[in-house]
């Protein structure tokens, strides 16, 4: 659905109002927009009086472990008892930023089998069929734009509190690039002046989010670019590679590569860019792209996920050599997508 139709306020409601326990789901690797938008929901249903759980599957970014009521997300991986407990407890699931059941990877098992009412809200293409009250628009820049909406509709915006504002600009300026990119709509602005009224400080926002890392990881950045950078000019295309060897020496935490894969796209000519970073039996893989060139079909294709056009992610369960060589043979099909040479 891409508008909230009175039936989803009403249903969506009357599912809020009925249920005490709460959980709140996000992705796996969760990023700036999937945790806003899940800390967003804790704030209102904690303000609502709800007894309220936001669950993530895996490990959390480092740099955003300032955010407000962060330290109170239940984190599967380590905790999976209490988690399953809790889980089989709710009487409503409030699940953001993902529309895949694969993307709860192992809390899904326990999640979908259990029949309470679901309430998704998500911008990523094709959505699966796993709530009963699903929110999904591709165009909007972030799900903590679609969130703001939802509650102010169903609630009033007096509902956005100062500490919801935050997390959800959080979401909208980590998912745009701090408005360089997704954030063409004047509604996105629109919501932002509204978030702005309510108290944030942007610039301590863009502060802690962005200039909060380690010396290792701008070390480490270095390295990616020196190092670990390949440029394919034939393809329009450059990637980073990193070992787990690398990830160690320059003292890895989690959260430390995110954005790296967005650098390659800066060179002149680049439309499409990669990382791929080694892991335990697989490789993590994400991709960005330049107008039109499909980065989801990339993904999708060829590397067990998806995502948007510009913005896409999986997984290669080869070793990351293997994977390398995978990627540099598969680009020759995309050439349809790439800009034509510039005529002399
Ligand atoms: P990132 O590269 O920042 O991890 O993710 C970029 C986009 O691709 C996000 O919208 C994210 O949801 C999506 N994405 C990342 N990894 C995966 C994956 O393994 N599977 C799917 N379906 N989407 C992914
Ligand atoms: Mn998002």
């Amino acid at each position: 659905m891409e508008k909230i139709t009175d039936e989803f306020i009403s249903g969506a409601r009357q599912a809020i109002h009925e249920a005490h326990k709460v959980v709140i789901l996000t992705h796996k690797n969760p990023d700036g927009d999937a945790l806003g938008s899940g800390l967003a929901f804790f704030h209102f249903f904690k303000n609502l009086g709800k007894e309220v759980t936001f669950i993530a599957p895996n490990q959390l970014p480092v740099y955003l472990l300032w955010m407000p009521g962060i330290s109170d997300v239940l984190v599967y991986e380590t905790r999976k008892d209490q988690g399953k407990e809790i889980i089989r407890a709710a009487e409503l699931f409030v699940m953001v930023d993902f529309n895949h059941r694969s993307r709860l990877s192992e809390v899904g098992d326990v999640v979908i089998p259990h029949k309470v009412p679901k309430i998704l809200i998500d911008h990523h293409p094709y959505p699966e069929d796993i709530a009963t009250f699903i929110y999904s628009r591709t165009s909007s820049s972030s799900t903590a734009e679609m969130v703001f909406e939802f509650i102010e509709k169903l609630f009033g915006e007096d509902a956005v509190t100062k500490s919801v504002a935050e997390c959800l600009y959080v979401g909208i300026m980590t998912d745009t690039g701090s408005f360089s990119y997704n954030s063409s709509e004047p509604l996105t602005f629109a919501i932002v002046g509204k978030l702005l009224k309510k108290g944030v400080d942007k610039d301590s926002i863009t502060d802690k989010v962005y200039n909060n890392f380690s010396e290792h990881r701008l070390r480490l950045l270095g390295h990616s670019m020196n190092g670990r950078m390949r440029v394919v000019p034939e393809y329009q295309t450059a990637y980073i590679f990193l070992t787990k060897k690398d990830l160690d020496d320059y003292h890895h935490e989690p959260g430390d590569t995110e954005g790296f894969v967005n650098f390659p796209l800066s060179i002149r000519g680049v439309v499409f860019s990669a990382i791929f970073i080694e892991k335990e039996g697989y490789t993590k893989c994400s991709f960005r792209s330049k107008g039109s060139f499909p980065a989801n079909l990339v993904a999708k294709e060829h590397f067990g996920g998806g995502g948007h056009m510009n913005a896409a992610g999986g997984e290669c369960k080869m070793p990351l050599e293997d994977s390398l060589k995978k990627f540099e043979s598969i680009l020759s099909q995309y050439k349809t997508y790439l800009n034509p040479p510039d005529h002399e």
